[in-house]
């Protein structure tokens, strides 16, 4: 079964609610696009990703697909994934590791819908579900964080992870007046996105050891391995690095060497698709760490992340940002969290997505091929 075409159609992205990610405010009706890759096969099979995220521009993986990654797949092998990838990683220098993840998704899609099973069960299934956790948005008022935990508690969602203001000082008293409100028996984790000095981190951190955190996610900057070990044996939360950089499998080897956090963490768009994530995993469970998948920032890509989470067994969470709305398009089958806050993979082969190709069609911006 050799790949015969590759394409990736942009269409427009309406209708989306105001965000405020990675430090970049949107408002609503924001122009934005996405992008949908397809990989076709001699026999007919068609594998997807999508392209789009909440912050940043689909047009550079896009035109990379096809300019660079194409010309390197037609003819080959589709199933030869191992292959394929270690062919996409030698390119690195003129391709991305968004690009290679995609490309690799839309390959165990073809593989699964060739095999006519899961993507979770080619990778051999661990769960049949998995508890969600609510992970905020940017927000301006503290009582804003307050009001939404207290809404996903309500709804048996099984945590609540802030992304807080800044600065420190703020963003200690958010932490504070969540865990007042939603009393001891929830779970809370901090994720401050790279925002802190040294000094600022280990202020906020004596903060979350004193309320039961969780984890402390990304406090510091993503090569600062150097400060990292040192905040690690000063505070009781444990602490999560790796999300970033954007890269591939090895950068997870100094984090490991130098013992600088307490889980691995990262998700197939971000880090070169399923391939690499699951190796990943597999890795922090020989350390007896645990592996928590990134959100997804599109709704093929969170179907990649439910399938790697259904085959993993050091791994706790499905994690959803919010607002849902900025993350989830073009998918008829988009899953449901349930009423005891677990979410599963669509039961359909390869990722089990069900495209809205009309709407695709509808706003169509340019095929790339
Ligand atoms: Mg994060």
């Amino acid at each position: 079964m050799k790949i015969s075409d590759l394409e990736v159609i942009t269409f427009e992205w309406t209708g989306r609610p105001a965000t405020n990610f990675m430090n970049q405010r949107q408002p609503a009706g924001h122009p934005h696009q996405n992008a949908l890759l397809t990989i076709r096969t001699d026999n007919g099979i068609e594998g997807h990703c999508l392209l789009g995220r909440p912050s940043g521009s689909v047009a550079h993986e896009a035109a990379n697909i096809i300019e660079r990654i194409k010309p390197q797949l037609l003819g080959k092998e589709a199933l030869k994934r191992e292959s394929l990838h270690a062919l996409l990683t030698k390119l690195a220098a003129v391709t991305s590791v968004r690009a290679i993840g995609s490309v690799d998704i839309a390959l165990w899609d073809i593989a699964g819908k060739a095999a006519n099973q899961p993507i979770h069960t080619l990778l051999g299934t661990y769960r049949d579900k998995i508890p969600v956790y609510a992970s905020s948005a940017k927000m301006d008022r503290v009582e804003q964080y307050v009001e939404e935990a207290l809404r996903y508690k309500a709804m048996n969602w099984k945590a609540y992870k802030i992304h807080p203001p800044a600065p420190w000082q703020r963003d200690i008293e958010v932490v504070t007046a969540v865990r007042k409100a939603v009393g001891d028996d929830f779970i809370l984790m901090l994720d401050s996105s790279r925002a802190y000095e040294y000094e600022e981190a280990l202020k906020v951190g004596r903060a979350i050891d004193e309320l039961d955190y969780h984890w402390f996610e990304e406090p510091l900057g993503e090569y600062d391995v150097y400060n990292y070990v040192k905040l690690k044996q000063k505070l009781k939360t444990p602490i999560m690095a790796t999300e970033r950089p954007v890269a591939g499998l090895d950068s997870y080897a100094p984090w490991i060497m130098a013992q600088a956090t307490d889980f691995l963490r990262g998700d197939p768009a971000m880090k070169g698709g399923i391939t690499p994530v699951v190796k990943a995993a597999h890795l922090a469970e020989a350390f007896r760490m645990k592996f928590e998948v990134h959100a997804g920032l599109n709704s093929l890509v969170n179907l990649a992340n439910l399938h790697i989470e259904m085959a993993i067994r050091n791994t706790t969470f499905h994690e959803i940002l919010l607002p849902v709305e900025a993350i989830n398009h073009a998918l008829v089958n988009e899953p449901r969290v349930d009423a005891d806050g677990f979410i599963q993979p669509p039961e359909g082969p390869g990722l089990g997505a069900l495209i809205d190709f009309d709407l695709i069609k509808h706003h169509q911006i340019q095929v790339l091929r």
